[in-house]
């Protein structure tokens, strides 16, 4: 199956023809979602439904990108449409050299916290169709003026908070992109992978996010598109069989993950915030949850007297995004502290964040569960009405009554969403081990599996008694 999938990239009009191809996808997604604007919130609960643009692309297309990561790697970045774009305006734009600011990653970490904070709190551009449709535009609007400025691929490597995660959750892959055999590498003249004669072909690129095929060894960083691969089969001065060299390789599930590469300080701020956005993204999902997530920022609301929607959103994503994920993160340090462990601050978030990252994922496969299934009711109108606005209206007047799922599908879906969580608890516990394992304070540093422990048990507890009493 890898060898016809490797074979497949290697063709002219792969992926590149995909790439246009989900384009034209995200101008029909683009448009569906601004035909439906509303502010009103009680409308917006079932417009959010109805409308194509922002059913697909909240509760197919960002699950679906999300479980793919986990599995296969950052395969979406494959076929993105935005990749394609911000090539162009590299190709025509300034080629301006990266200054350090940009390739530190704080760029794509103050980009994502600016997308929790303005647009999924101030503007809710995951309920609301009009602000997706927006904020699908500013991704491309940014992507445009930084591919106008700097050189090579900047966006999809140091601004692009999508890929970043994915990049996060493509640890767990079971595959990744390698290359056959370094030696081949090694004895290479040509070196056509990272050439820049072929930095700015549209097609059959040389590596625009500075990698050298034959040292990659995660997935952080390779956006998949087959550029290197197409590159080393068809600039070669001398005939070699050996190459193409680059191609998508069997790794192992979690290979990255079990290397332990401690994370950059940007990197684990953006890995602390994804640890709160995934608590509130599975506790909203039932009342009595969704209460106590929203108790403390409600009273710190109604203290500040704060009326004002925008900025009562700011002060509940500093709660849940800033506050109770550092809190979370400090609580198995301190004890570790308590009972000798000798490891700093820095060292502990930065290396032992790598610990969250599989219940991270685990909650956000979860979700996409959860999304997926739920909006299935919806499908059998949205074909009829691609913005929503009747649709909404004729449930809100009874005139359409949903079905529900069948009672199989909440008995899969609960059994999943149990097992997926179990497995993420589980391989959390095994990195804590692993960390442990090279260090020899192994007595004092048992009190980190409180990692899994308290971190998992938010989520594996709620799921439990959410879902089975
Ligand atoms: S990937 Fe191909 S072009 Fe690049 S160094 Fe290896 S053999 Fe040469
Ligand atoms: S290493 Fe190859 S496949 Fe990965 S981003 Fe660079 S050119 Fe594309």
């Amino acid at each position: 199956m890898l060898k016809q999938i490797n074979q497949a990239i290697s063709r002219a009009y792969m992926p590149v023809s995909l790439k246009y191809f989900s384009l034209v996808a995200y101008i029909i997604l683009i448009i569906t979602g601004l035909a439906a604007y509303s502010t009103d919130a009680a409308f917006l609960k079932q417009l959010r439904n109805t409308n194509l643009g922002n059913l697909i692309v909240w509760s197919y297309w960002w699950p679906a990108i999300i479980i793919f990561a986990i599995f296969f790697g950052r395969i979406w970045c494959m076929i993105c449409p935005v990749e394609i774009i911000t090539t162009f305006f590299a190709k025509i734009g300034l080629k301006r050299k990266r200054p350090a600011w940009l390739l530190s990653g704080w760029a794509i970490t103050v980009f994502y916290l600016l997308i929790l904070f303005v647009g999924i709190q101030g503007f809710a551009i995951h309920r609301n169709p009009f602000f997706m449709a927006v904020y699908l535009l500013v991704i491309v609007g940014v992507s445009i003026i930084v591919g106008s400025i700097y050189e090579k691929n900047t966006f999809c490597r140091y601004v692009c908070p999508v890929g970043y995660l994915l990049g996060m959750y493509s640890k767990l892959s079971f595959l990744g992109w390698r290359v056959k055999n370094t030696r081949t590498c090694e004895s290479c003249k040509d070196k056509s992978c990272i050439h820049k004669n072929y930095r700015y072909n549209l097609n059959s690129k040389s590596c625009g996010v500075d990698l050298y095929p034959a040292t990659i060894n995660d997935n952080a960083n390779c956006i998949l598109c087959g550029g290197c691969r197409k590159t080393c089969g068809k600039y070669q001065s001398e005939r070699n069989e050996e190459r193409p060299n680059p191609q998508l390789t069997y790794i192992g599930f979690a290979n990255d993950l079990f290397q332990i590469n401690p994370l950059k300080l940007a990197e684990m701020v953006f890995v602390l915030v994804v640890s709160g956005f995934v608590i509130s993204e599975i506790w909203s999902e039932w009342d009595v949850t969704n209460n106590f997530l929203t108790y403390i920022p409600n009273h710190i609301k109604s203290i500040l007297n704060i009326e004002n929607s925008f900025i009562g959103g700011f002060v509940y994503a500093t709660f849940i995004f800033g506050f109770l994920p550092l809190l979370l993160w400090v609580i198995p340090f301190a004890i570790s502290k308590i009972a000798g462990a000798t490891i700093t601050l820095k060292k502990y978030f930065l290396t032992y964040g790598i610990a969250f990252i599989p219940i991270i994922a685990a909650a956000h496969v979860d979700k996409s569960i959860l999304k997926t299934t739920s909006r299935l009711p919806y499908f059998e109108y949205l074909f009829n009405d691609v913005s929503g606005v009747s649709t909404a209206q004729q449930i809100m007047d009874g005139k359409i009554v949903l079905h529900n799922n069948p009672l199989w599908i909440n008995i899969m879906v609960s059994g999943l969403l149990t097992l997926f969580m179990i497995a993420g608890v589980w391989i959390s516990i095994r990195v804590v081990k692993t960390i442990n394992s090279k260090n020899s304070q192994a007595l004092s540093n048992r009190a980190l599996y409180l990692i899994p422990i308290i971190y998992g048990s938010l989520f594996l507890v709620m799921i439990l008694v959410w879902r089975w009493m």
